[in-house]
């Protein structure tokens, strides 16, 4: 395993700046030859009449296949859904945590996961500013298994729990003196909070670069967070389900990983979009025969740009915009706010530090604000006031809405911050698949 991923390092390397006419050759290619194992081994695609046809003989055919969703691991039996043979535990297999109640359960084939572990040097290395002798501390909900590499001193990280009291990870991240600090953008900023000035500075002098994961980062919390730690910020786009989707170059522009994944933008009606236009994120890893999932709908909106890349990556560059879009705010006019409207709101808000929001099954809207300081009882009412105003003028109608002061953002089963939550019933959009 450990050969391997180490020998697919510099093949992940060179794969960046191939020609964009091999790359898609190969994309075809690989696409077909899991296609074929899918229709052969997996029961869920050998029993649908959906995967019965031949190779396709380009990649734009594969709009021909349908989308699943999580609702298809949620409602599936994992037997259905793993290839022949495949024993979970004994490959490599994520759960989520079921903070929704419902536990999600996905197998990586050790092949296709350690391709993603060489892709994760070039993830660091493409920032063009660490090395892996560099101090770094990575603050995460879970602790990472430990690595062979690391033990030669090489790629070493200093984990600190999410889950400990600000206080100590404080302390410990101030002893450790890290060139590099890797966290979710929540809880880098609750750090930013609980910093005085002279430990921001104390922080400040050894830090050279900041790498955020796992949440969506909003322009603005980008700019805070570097203005702050005084350090670029490099942000990853991942998901458990087909693991590393894009990680930037220096140039702060995020590639995806089309060496491992086919990466679509789909419109309203389930027809992929072209380049340049925002829509759902769908994604394809294709060299996964374990548990794989054609054309995954991550429940992400972005769009892939245009303009190639001065660093010379022939990759395409993706910008995620609204977040994860099956939380969302259902208004009654129909329209739906995702989380990245909460996040604005939190950054550009004078007076709030975060901000999250409950709709329970009536449409009623409950925002939930922290302060960035102490306020009086006469401030917070004004502060209240004017953020209701705010979003309803965001909104562009009135609706439910009641203003609470809170502590923290809470915080999901897996870490994440918790910025929307909603009852409300959400027309599906259309997903399905052209004859
Ligand atoms: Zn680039």
């Amino acid at each position: 395993m450990f050969l391997r991923e180490a020998w697919y390092v510099p093949v992940t390397f060179a794969r960046q700046y191939g020609s964009r006419r091999s790359l898609r050759r190969r994309q075809l290619s690989q696409l077909n030859r899991m296609l074929a194992h899918a229709r052969a081994r997996v029961p869920y695609y050998r029993d649908s009449p959906d995967y019965r046809t031949g190779p396709l003989r380009s990649l734009e055919e594969v709009a021909k296949l349908p989308v699943i969703d999580k609702e298809v691991l949620r409602g599936r039996s994992l037997e259905e859904l793993l290839a022949d043979g495949v024993e979970p535990g004994t490959v490599p297999t994520f759960r989520t945590s079921g903070s929704t109640g419902r536990r999600v359960t996905v197998v990586h084939d050790t092949r296709s996961h350690d391709y993603h572990m060489a892709a994760c040097v070039r993830r660091f290395l493409a920032t063009g500013r660490y090395l892996p002798t560099d101090r770094l501390s990575h603050i995460r909900p879970f602790a990472p298994p430990s690595r062979g590499f690391q033990k030669a001193g090489l790629f070493r990280r200093h984990v600190l729990l999410t889950d400990r009291p600000m206080d100590e990870i404080k302390a410990e991240l101030l002893e450790a003196r890290p060139q590099v600090i890797i966290g979710y953008p929540v809880h880098l900023r609750a750090l930013l909070r609980a910093l005085d000035a002279a430990e921001l500075t104390a922080l400040r002098a050894a830090l050279k670069l900041v790498m955020t994961e796992s949440e969506l980062l909003v322009p603005e919390h980008r700019a805070l967070l570097e203005r702050e730690f005084g350090a670029p910020v490099h942000d990853e786009y991942s998901a458990f389900e087909v693991l590393n989707i894009s990680y930037e170059c220096a140039h702060q522009r995020a590639h995806l990983a089309e060496d491992r994944l086919l990466v679509e933008i789909l419109g309203p009606d389930g027809q992929p979009l072209p380049d340049g236009t925002e829509g759902r994120v769908v994604v394809t890893a294709f060299m996964e025969r374990a548990m794989p999932l054609v054309r995954y709908e991550l429940g992400d909106v972005g769009r892939i740009d245009t303009d190639p890349c001065p660093c010379g990556r022939r990759f395409r560059t993706l910008r995620l915009t609204a977040g994860r879009v099956n939380d969302a705010v259902l208004l009654p006019t129909g329209r739906q706010l995702y989380p990245d409207t909460f996040l604005h709101l939190a950054a550009t808000f004078p007076g709030i530090a975060e901000c999250s929001v409950v709709q329970d099954r009536e449409g009623s809207v409950r925002l939930n604000v922290v302060p960035s300081g102490p306020l009086s009882a006469s401030a917070w009412d004004e502060l209240a006031a004017g953020v209701r105003d705010r979003l309803r003028t965001v909104a562009g109608c009135d609706f439910p809405l009641e203003v609470v002061r809170t502590d923290s953002v809470e915080i999901t089963a897996g870490g994440k911050g918790r910025f929307v939550t909603s009852e409300a019933v959400v027309p599906r959009p259309a997903r399905t698949a052209p004859a």
